[in-house]
């Protein structure tokens, strides 16, 4: 069977969830399915199955504006395309990268149809095997200073921390940002109390998950790695401790619910 191809072309920048196939959404699954062309991290791409005649096209992590433009050119030409991306495609991801290109590239690249199809992003799969905290107002950051200058992270945190917001934190190290996350605590423990529930979130989904819940007195950087997401409780976050069970992380829906 021959892969389909529609004479206008078609580029779909598709969320594929944290990991597991069962926390893909149908229309994600329908798009990956539909496709000729398939760009994407490599290890990305492996999760899926792909049909014969289905064409993956994988990349390094850090080539995001390369891939977008190679994807653009191919759709341009007709081909059914479909750009995949871990959690949510909009959320520090290709989405916008696809954005940028087709603002910077060719006329042609601005005539192909283009579709986002939403996933399940990082943090809303760390606060579910938790309880909920993110049920009440909060603020999600990228601890990585490659695309902004670690001023601009730090104002940020100091004031989403300050407006009282739970924080959610992306890409919180890596090999060449070893240091960030451990500021990144001394920061809030400047304004914060030591007891304020912090959850990190490891490779939710996968295989080798692990969750771990701690005070933010106790918080440090080993605790994390890049396939961590780090949930930082606001002052209204709570711990249910429960007999022979985990306990429950909420955030209750309305202020005013001191500890
Ligand atoms: N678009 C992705 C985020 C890309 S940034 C999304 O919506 O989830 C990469 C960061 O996402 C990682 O550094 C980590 O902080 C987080 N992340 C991605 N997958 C994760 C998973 N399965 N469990 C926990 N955190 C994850």
């Amino acid at each position: 069977m021959s892969a389909p191809v529609s004479a206008a072309g078609r580029l779909t920048v598709v969320g594929l969830g944290p990991g597991p196939a069962e926390m893909m959404t149908g229309e994600a699954l329908a798009a990956v399915a539909g496709a000729s062309d398939l760009f994407g991290y490599g290890p990305y791409l492996a999760r899926l199955a792909l049909g014969e005649g289905q064409v993956a096209h994988a990349s390094d992590n850090r080539e995001e504006l390369g891939r977008a433009g190679a994807a653009l050119r191919l759709a341009a030409e007709g081909r059914e395309v479909a750009m995949v991306s871990g959690g949510d495609p909009g959320v520090f991801a290709m989405a916008a990268a696809v954005c940028e290109a087709v603002e910077a590239g060719p006329a042609a690249w601005r005539a192909v149809e283009l579709a986002v199809v939403p996933g399940v992003t990082a943090m809303l799969a760390v606060a579910a095997r938790v309880g909920a905290p993110l049920g009440h107002d909060f603020c999600a950051l990228s601890l990585s200073d490659n695309l902004k200058p670690w001023e601009v992270v730090e104002a940020r945190l100091r004031a989403a921390t300050g407006a009282g917001f739970v924080l959610a934190f992306y890409n919180p190290v890596s090999r060449a940002r070893p240091w960030q996350l451990g500021r990144a605590f001394e920061v809030l423990r400047e304004v914060l109390p030591g007891e304020v529930v912090v959850v990190f979130g490891r490779a939710v989904g996968r295989a080798d998950e692990a969750v771990r819940v701690v005070p933010l007195a106790e918080a440090a950087a080993g605790m994390a790695d890049m396939a961590t997401c780090v949930i930082v409780g606001s002052r209204e976050t709570r711990l249910v401790e429960r007999p022979g069970r985990e306990a429950l992380v909420y955030t209750p829906r309305s202020l005013g619910a001191e500890r």
